[in-house]
């Protein structure tokens, strides 16, 4: 029963229900996702599982819960580019263009 006593005082209660989240499914996608529409027209353009805070600058593809777009980075409503695409680190994502969505 010593080796039960010196695990918790190591880890603590804390990190063992990280441990524990991180078990269940989805458990990839951060937790939040945030709805991004066209700055000009609102039309809803992805929802997006977004990591971190701040403002949205890139948009990982394979975070992209939705797409609600039908050409790659273009507004499906008043056909306004929002974003190019790009490889960050390796993995395929868009680059915002500043000013052109709006996200919550
Ligand atoms: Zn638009």
């Amino acid at each position: 029963m010593r080796w039960d006593g010196l695990i918790l005082a190591k880890f603590g209660l804390n990190q063992i229900s990280a441990v524990i989240d991180v078990a269940k499914p989805n458990s990839k996608l951060p937790s939040r996702t945030i709805d991004v529409s066209c700055a000009k027209c609102h039309t809803a353009l992805f929802k997006y599982a977004k990591g971190g805070k701040g403002a949205l600058v890139k948009c990982f593809k394979q975070r992209i819960v939705s797409d609600f777009t039908h050409d790659s980075g273009i507004c499906p409503k008043c056909a306004t580019p929002f974003a190019r695409e790009t490889l960050i680190r390796g993995a395929p994502a868009y680059k915002i263009i500043g000013g052109k969505v709006v996200s919550k």
